[in-house]
């Protein structure tokens, strides 16, 4: 059996966008991973919209809530962070753990600082050796992966959560819940937020979508082939930078080095010559496969399945062959 830390672990669990009683796939994901280095307790620290229901299903032994229309939404980093501050000071924690978001990482630091302790983002797996807590993840584009500790107080950790999987618990237990006693600092008290801006729905999900089909500058504008196989896929659409440099896709749907990372089943890439700064970004992948004109294109040197061709040929060939799931 793998090592475990004895303390308990802080998660933070934030809902799922389109049902607020139930829990985000990433939170789950997280919560799992919590469960497997302590033998201490799982707490959750969320929104009060999320039903104690769901966190028994996960494992989950005590949840800290807060309410939103009270403190400010949890998606600006210095309201998160005080949100994890009152958390941690309100019992003896192990490490805390966020989804590696833009606003996850930005909660990291900031209550790392408050709390003076070390805080890690984009980590990419968590393991517990030696008594220690170690982190990994990969730098320079992709090339190295990395381990290492944080010495200093408790670890606060920001998890990219696509390659991680979300386990039930064998049985679902008794719930402890408790209202959070937060304390804002004055300067987030002064936050208000403004506006809010959906950033279009094709790339919804792209983090946690089991398939994802990818658009590089060989579609030149024309998105309907990818929707296409996305749609019938149940996969999201994602770009490379060139698509959203163009303004094709909007820069919320970027995979790579200065986009997001992605890690489904299967990745789709088409007219994409796989340059490292994109393709680092998709190593979590489970299976690759690459649709493009180029055969010298270095994508294919890390495909497991090439088309060399036109993707206006190819990917309306393999639509009519593929079936949907229904048919
Ligand atoms: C600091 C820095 C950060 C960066 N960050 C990112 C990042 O996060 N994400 C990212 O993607 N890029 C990033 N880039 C840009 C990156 O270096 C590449 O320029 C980019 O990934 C190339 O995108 P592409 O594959 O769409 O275009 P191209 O490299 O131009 O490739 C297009 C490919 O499509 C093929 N093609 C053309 N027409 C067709 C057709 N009809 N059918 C099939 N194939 C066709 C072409 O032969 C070619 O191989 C970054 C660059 C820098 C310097």
């Amino acid at each position: 059996m793998s090592e475990k830390i004895a303390k308990d672990v802080l998660v933070f669990a934030h809902p799922d966008a389109a049902h607020p009683q139930h829990l985000s796939v990433a939170a789950a994901r997280l919560i799992t991973l919590a469960r497997e280095i302590t033998s201490g307790k799982v707490v959750a620290l969320a929104p009060s919209s999320i039903t104690p229901q769901h966190f028994s299903q996960v494992g989950v032994k005590k949840v800290y809530y807060f309410n939103p229309e009270e403190t400010g939404t949890w998606q600006v980093g210095a309201i998160l962070a005080d949100l994890v501050v009152s958390a941690v000071r309100s019992s003896d924690f192990g490490v805390v753990l966020l989804p590696s978001t833009s606003w996850g990482r930005d909660a990291a630091g900031q209550g790392a600082i408050l709390l003076g302790s070390g805080a890690s983002v984009d980590v990419t797996n968590l393991k517990v050796a030696d008594g220690k807590l170690i982190a990994g993840k990969s730098v320079l584009d992709g090339t190295w992966e990395t381990s290492y500790y944080m010495r200093r107080g408790i670890p606060v950790v920001a998890m990219r959560t696509t390659s991680l999987s979300a386990v039930p618990a064998a049985e679902a237990g008794e719930v402890e819940t408790e209202n959070l006693p937060v304390q804002l600092r004055e300067s987030t008290k002064r936050i208000q937020v403004v506006s809010r801006e959906e950033t279009g729905s094709t790339h919804a999900g792209l983090t946690e979508a089991p398939v994802v089909v990818c658009v590089g500058r060989g579609v030149n504008s024309d998105l309907k082939p990818a929707e296409e196989l996305a749609e019938v896929l149940g996969g999201s659409v994602g770009a490379t930078r060139v698509v959203c440099e163009q303004g094709w896709m909007d820069r919320a749907a970027q995979i790579g080095q200065s986009g997001i990372s992605v890690a489904p089943n299967l990745y789709i890439g088409m007219g994409i010559s796989g340059d490292h700064h994109h393709v680092c970004g998709i190593r979590g992948a489970k299976k690759i496969v690459a649709i493009c004109d180029d055969p010298e294109a270095r994508i294919f040197e890390m495909a497991d399945f090439g088309v060399v061709g036109d993707l206006f040929t190819v990917v309306p060939d393999a639509l009519s062959r593929i079936k949907p799931l229904d048919a």
